[in-house]
């Protein structure tokens, strides 16, 4: 049976860690602050606000709320966050995506100051990631690097196989395992053979949002494997992009949905929010 990776106890550990940073921090005089902004009401996405909220407050962070109606306008959007960019109260932003269809949700990313761009995505820090400079990482794969190595996984001269090439999962985490010297193949909805790639992977990390698609065939014996995807079931229970059942009997280590990767996104922002209160 696979080791199981216990995504809930390690961002727990990193919360923690966060919260002594804080309170460490204010004795100088330093304080955090998140603005949240939301523009319509998606459930999903009030979920994730409301998480990420409860998350400022455990680490003893302020976060401010700002949510907007559906019909709000790019420019109300634009004029808001350029206001908040202004803010030296506010040491970090984010907007609540996907934005609603009326607005270029590239010019919203793009709008937010990179030096308070807490979820990774503005252009400048994915460039930064790009060539091996400092900037904020995006934070599910960066999460997904702290569940490997507190996992005790060795990155290192392994082969990684990511599936899925989004800019938000699969892009920087193949960077990241770049970085941390893994050999990497990255793999999409054109790749040729994603089956016999699939099963060279040491650690194989899935991004692609279909429901069970990863299945025993595609894993090697003794392979780590980290599911990203998160799906509603019918039965309403979740389930990831990995047919968990089936790959646990042949992987060596695999993160569970939930309480796996998901727990960690938070925890990683609320790290790029503690990083700007230290900058
Ligand atoms: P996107 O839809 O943006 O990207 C999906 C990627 O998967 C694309 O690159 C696509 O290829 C590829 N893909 C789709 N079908 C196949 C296939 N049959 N074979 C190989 N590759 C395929 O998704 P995201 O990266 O945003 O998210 C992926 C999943 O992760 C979703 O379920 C999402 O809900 C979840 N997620 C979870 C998070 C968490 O915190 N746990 C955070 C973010 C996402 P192509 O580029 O060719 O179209």
């Amino acid at each position: 049976m696979a080791q199981i990776i216990d995504g809930k106890k390690i961002s727990q550990e990193i919360k923690d860690e966060l919260k002594e940073a804080v309170a460490v921090l204010k004795e100088k005089g330093v304080e955090g602050a998140l603005a949240v902004i939301q523009v319509g009401a998606d459930p999903a996405s009030s979920v994730y606000v409301r998480n990420k909220k409860r998350a400022c407050e455990y680490i003893g962070i302020r976060s401010e709320s700002y949510e907007l109606p559906e019909g709000t306008s790019e420019e109300e959007l634009l004029s808001l966050i350029q206001k908040l960019n202004d803010d030296s109260n506010i040491n970090g932003i984010l907007c609540q995506l996907p934005v609603p269809a009326h607005m270029d949700e590239n010019k919203i990313i793009r709008a937010i100051a990179p030096g308070k761009d807490v979820d990774g995505f503005h252009t400048q820090n994915v460039g930064a990631l790009v060539v091996g400079q400092s900037g904020f990482v995006s934070c599910t794969p960066a999460g997904i690097i702290q569940l490997l190595k507190r996992s005790g996984i060795d990155i290192a001269g392994k082969h990684c196989v990511v599936v899925g090439r989004s800019n938000i999962v699969g892009k920087p985490m193949a960077l990241l395992m770049l970085k941390e010297n893994a050999t990497v193949t990255v793999c999409h909805s054109k790749t040729a053979d994603l089956k016999g790639i699939c099963r060279e992977a040491d650690i194989l990390i899935v991004a692609i949002g279909k429901p069970k698609f990863i299945t025993a065939e595609y894993v090697k014996e003794g392979a780590a494997v980290i599911d990203v995807g998160i799906h509603r079931q019918e039965n309403g229970k979740l389930c990831g992009d990995v047919d968990f059942d089936a790959v646990e009997t042949i992987a060596g280590a695999i993160t569970p949905v939930p309480g796996g990767v998901g727990p960690m996104t938070i925890a990683m922002l609320m790290n790029n929010c503690v990083e700007v209160m230290t900058r």
